[in-house]
Formats: C-alpha cells, sequence, structure tokens
C-alpha cells in the first residue's frame, strides 16, 4: 500500500506534469471506486489543473475549484501514460483499470498525456471523490497532522500520546491521530525509535517520545527523498528495497544482526527486531496463543 512518500512523490510527479493542464476527459470504468455524484466526472471536462495537494494518503487534483480526491488503498495505483490519444476504452468491471484522466494536448496533433488509477485484486477498496472542497471526503476531514508538517513538533505528538491506553504501532497507523502513516512506516519507525510495538503509547517517557518523533521525520523524508523524482513504475520496488525490518521476516536485521520475527497484530502482521526492540525477547503471538487456549 502507497504511504506518505510514495503518495508525496506521487503528487510531486502531478506537480510537474499535470499541472496548467486542461483536462480532455475524465473516462471511468470501476464504478464502485466512484463515491460521490454531485458534482459530475463530467464537470471536470475542460478546466484546468491549479494545483496537486497531498492529505495524508489522498492525492488532490484542483481542478480550478473542483476537486478530484483519490486514495489508492492497498493494492492501488496511479499510472501516468505520456499519450493517451490512442487508449480505447475498457469493459467497466473487467480488468484493474479504474478510472483514466485525459490531459488535453496543447496543440492539437500533440501528444495527449494523462493518467489511469488502477486496482489489483478482487477487493476493490480504490475510492476516487469529485468535491468542491477536499474537507468533504469524511476521510479527509478526519485525518490527524501531517507528520512532515512544521507543526508536527515532539511537544504535539507528546500531546497525542499523553494518556493513550492504545499500542503504539496501532496508534501510528490510525489516520485519525496521524496522517500518512500505514503498515510498513509504523513498523520502521518502531525500529528506528528501538520501541516495541506493543508498547502502551501513553506510557512513553519524555526522551522516548522525542526518539520516536525524531524516528517518524527522519524515516519518512528519507523515504520521500529515495522515492522523489522515480517514475511512478519504480517506486513500489524503491519503497521495498529501502525498508529495514517491515517485510523482512527471517532476514538478519541491519542494525544488530539479530533474525527480524513477525506477529500477527490487527487485520496483518508487523515485522520487529527483537535485540533493537523488545530487549531480546520475542513477542508472543497473541492471535496464535489465543487459538491454542
Ligand atoms: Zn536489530
Amino acid at each position: 500500500m502507497p504511504e506518505l512518500p510514495e503518495v508525496e512523490s506521487l503528487a510531486e510527479f502531478l506537480r510537474g506534469h499535470a499541472v496548467g493542464r486542461k483536462i480532455g476527459a475524465v473516462e471511468v470504468f470501476g464504478f464502485q471506486a466512484l463515491k460521490t455524484v454531485d458534482p459530475p466526472v463530467t464537470a471536470l471536462t475542460g478546466r484546468t489543473v491549479t494545483a496537486v495537494a497531498r492529505h495524508g494518503k489522498f492525492i488532490d487534483l484542483d481542478c480550478d475549484g473542483l476537486h478530484l480526491v483519490t486514495h489508492l488503498a492497498r493494492a492501488g495505483w496511479l499510472r501516468w501514460q505520456d499519450d493517451l490519444s490512442r487508449a480505447k476504452a475498457v469493459r467497466p468491471g473487467k480488468g484493474p483499470l479504474a478510472l483514466r484522466v485525459r490531459l488535453a494536448p496543447y496543440e492539437p496533433g500533440e501528444p495527449e498525456p494523462g493518467f489511469e488509477l488502477t486496482e489489483a485484486g478482487t477487493q476493490k477498496r480504490l475510492a476516487v471523490y469529485v468535491v468542491r472542497d477536499p474537507g468533504e471526503v469524511p476521510g479527509i476531514a478526519a485525518l490527524g497532522p501531517d507528520p512532515l508538517s512544521d507543526g508536527f513538533t515532539a511537544e504535539v505528538l507528546g500531546g497525542i500520546l499523553n494518556g493513550s491506553r492504545a499500542q503504539i504501532k496501532g496508534l501510528l497507523r490510525d489516520q485519525k491521530v496521524i496522517a500518512g502513516i500505514g503498515n510498513a512506516y509504523s513498523d520502521e519507525v518502531l525500529h528506528a525509535a528501538r520501541t516495541s510495538p506493543f508498547k502502551v503509547a501513553g506510557s512513553l517517557t519524555e526522551e522516548q517520545v522525542t526518539a520516536l518523533h525524531e524516528a517518524i521525520v527522519t524515516t519518512l523524508r528519507t523515504a520521500l527523498d529515495r522515492a522523489r523524482g522515480l517514475a511512478a513504475k519504480d517506486l513500489k520496488a524503491e519503497k521495498k528495497s529501502g525498508l529495514r525490518v517491515h517485510g523482512r521476516t527471517g532476514e538478519p536485521c541491519a542494525e544488530c544482526g539479530d533474525t527480524i520475527r513477525e506477529v500477527s497484530f490487527a487485520d496483518s502482521s508487523l515485522q520487529y527486531c527483537p535485540t533493537c526492540q523488545t530487549g531480546g525477547k520475542p513477542l508472543a503471538d497473541r492471535r496464535m496463543s489465543r487459538l491454542l487456549k
């Protein structure tokens, strides 16, 4: 799933390639992805893309006052195309193509670039909204602070954690608490902060909060720097190669050489290094031990 660094770099790419261009047409093939009816998608035709913003993991194309907003969810992706002039319509509901945005050529006969939103697999979670204000998208209205904004200080993080009885892993990927961090980067942040994923958020000392804040900002900025400027198609591989614990069960930890372990958490699993994060003790798999009782 694309998280803040990948979504921000997609937004940067669109800033460089789509801003200033007129929308030729928006074609919807995956109707379940479209979450709004008013204004209609056709209202975007002929409007100029004036800005591209990121809100958490949402991408927001400002089309001169109307916003085309998308959330790529778990298996969605944005594919840039240099020329869509010969791209054909596909049968709705068939295949991964959910939406196509054609950008008008500057001059007749010039290439017609644009992008396509695709979603692999059978679970269709990709979401597209056409709204007058991005705040009309419920997921955006509920977002917590952006960890790369100037206002996200160690004090702000301390305020968020203070009194929370949630496990830090779950809290970090809760979009209402902090915007943009998902399953992969929460594993990376906790490894960098040398903190157990099961630690109760409110129990962190001031020193640990400062270390966690530093880990959040550094991890996301480093990932963003690596992703920046890459073509959209290369982002997924780049994300994977930059991860130090996430998805690396059984591999040696780059920090200490211990074996990276995995434990189930909520609807998925998390990875961590026992030596770096849990005093050398492997975490009990709660789901497994519950089943064995
Ligand atoms: Zn380690």
